[in-house]
């Protein structure tokens, strides 16, 4: 065994020793509540298929037809000779959807949290996340090499103390701004900022998610805008389990919380609720165009398949549509049906995410272990995904899940109960042996 392998063979021996080690599930069947898993079926309760549009005819039907038209493949990047008519239908219908002056399409969620971040900040500025943002915003954060807060899980005292922080640095910047090389005084005030041109202010974004994708609760949204406006930062939210579930017209919390016009970059996932794959930014024309420029994510990178395209526009209509309304209200019926002791009512809002918190990653390995020997599917989520030591089950429910597939799922969890897993959810008809 060369020197590469034995390196790589011994971190993974750590991985395992944490319980921290991850290997693929494959399936055997499509996405839907029941899946085949290693020749067995299983309920499923881990997909982020919120309203059943995966494997939806409407979606399918799109896709094929783009396919036949269009071809397989994109063939260059969109700023190449990629962009075709599947890329421009896609980004009319989601700007439309969201109420939006314009959208961008990106290959992925990850892609468009990276490209849109990067391409906003330079050196000097600001990012401040919310402690629980997905790995693609804290990447993105870390990428662009500026000054990186993080703030208290929705603790908007904490946002605000480092808002003032980064406030006060823009009123006396530590890092002498350099003056034109001309010494010749324009008579005219200068126009804000170019980076190729010199001087311009610092500028501080705040980024968050609007439903947390790993707990399930609410961004304040209304108290974000308000603070980030105080202070004249910007603010971008991540609404990845949010687009399609809330609001009037489901574009997702912004809009449910009303504040969708004063968020000045709103970015989601085609790949969730909307049943496809991609993701995108929406916003202003001029916000859509600089990225067209500056996004090296969008930039440098094969535009996605016209089949993703087609079925995320397919997606986005569906959603919008009477039986999109009907989905939404049939994932809220199963959201009610929870006990509360599985899933707390903290807020007025529903959530389709319901972590099951288990703290030690190998006794969540095992308890997700027991329930898939019941027939039931709802995966462990460690570190790196969460915190040690706050590994979970994470349990999703979708528009597709039925009633009896509800009580199939309390009667496993109930045989778990007082088992050596010890789980206790005060589940329907059941009184915790004590
Ligand atoms: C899934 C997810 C993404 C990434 O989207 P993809 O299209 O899957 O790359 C971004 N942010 C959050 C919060 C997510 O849950």
């Amino acid at each position: 065994m060369n020197d590469f392998e034995q390196e790589l063979r011994a971190r993974l021996e750590g991985l395992r020793e944490q319980g921290l080690y991850r290997e693929l599930r494959p399936l055997d069947s499509a996405q839907s509540p029941r899946i085949e898993l290693g020749g067995r079926r299983l309920l499923n309760f881990s997909s982020n298929d919120y309203l059943g549009l995966a494997n939806e005819p409407a979606l399918k039907e799109a896709a094929v037809r783009a396919v036949e038209r269009y071809g397989a493949g994109a063939g260059a990047s969109r700023l190449i000779c990629g962009s075709l008519p599947p890329h421009q239908e896609l980004e009319e219908t989601l700007a439309a959807f969201k109420g939006a002056q314009a959208a961008l399409g990106f290959p992925t969620g990850y892609a468009a949290a990276l490209g849109t971040i990067c391409a906003l900040l330079e050196k000097d500025d600001v990012i401040i996340i919310d402690k629980l943002v997905h790995a693609c915003i804290v990447d993105a954060a870390r990428l662009c090499g500026v000054k990186l807060r993080v703030f208290a899980h929705n603790d908007l005292n904490a946002l605000e103390d480092i808002l003032k922080w980064a406030d006060a640095k823009v009123q006396s910047p530590q890092s002498k701004v350099h003056s034109p090389k001309s010494t010749v005084q324009s008579p005219q005030p200068k126009p804000e900022r170019s980076n190729f041109t010199g001087q311009r202010r610092s500028r501080t974004l705040v980024v968050t998610e609007s439903v947390f994708s790993m707990d399930g609760d609410h961004a304040p949204l209304r108290e974000l805008v308000e603070l980030k406006d105080k202070y004249g930062a910007w603010l971008m939210v991540d609404e990845a389990h949010a687009t399609g579930l809330y609001g009037p017209n489901r574009r997702g919390l912004a809009e449910e919380i009303g504040v969708g016009e004063r968020i000045e970059v709103q970015m989601g996932t085609l790949g969730k609720a909307l049943g496809a794959s991609g993701g995108y930014i929406c916003g202003s024309r001029t916000l859509i165009d600089y990225l067209i420029n500056r996004a090296r994510t969008f930039v440098f990178s094969t535009a996605p398949v016209p089949a993703a395209a087609a079925a995320a526009t397919a997606g986005t209509r569906f959603v919008q549509s009477p039986e999109g309304a009907r989905r939404r209200e049939a994932l809220w019926l199963r959201v009610s049906t929870l006990p509360s002791a599985l899933a707390p009512r903290s807020s007025h809002l529903p959530s389709a995410i319901v972590p099951i918190m288990i703290g030690d990653e190998t006794r969540a390995v095992e308890i997700a272990a027991a329930l898939r020997e019941q027939g039931i599917f709802i995966p462990a989520i460690r570190y790196p995904t969460v915190a040690r030591g706050s590994a979970r089950l994470r349990l999703t429910l979708t528009a597709s899940h039925t009633h009896a597939d509800l009580q199939e799922l309390f009667m496993s969890l109930k045989a778990l109960d007082p088992g050596p897993c010890a789980l206790d959810f005060g589940l329907p008809g059941h009184a915790p042996a004590r």
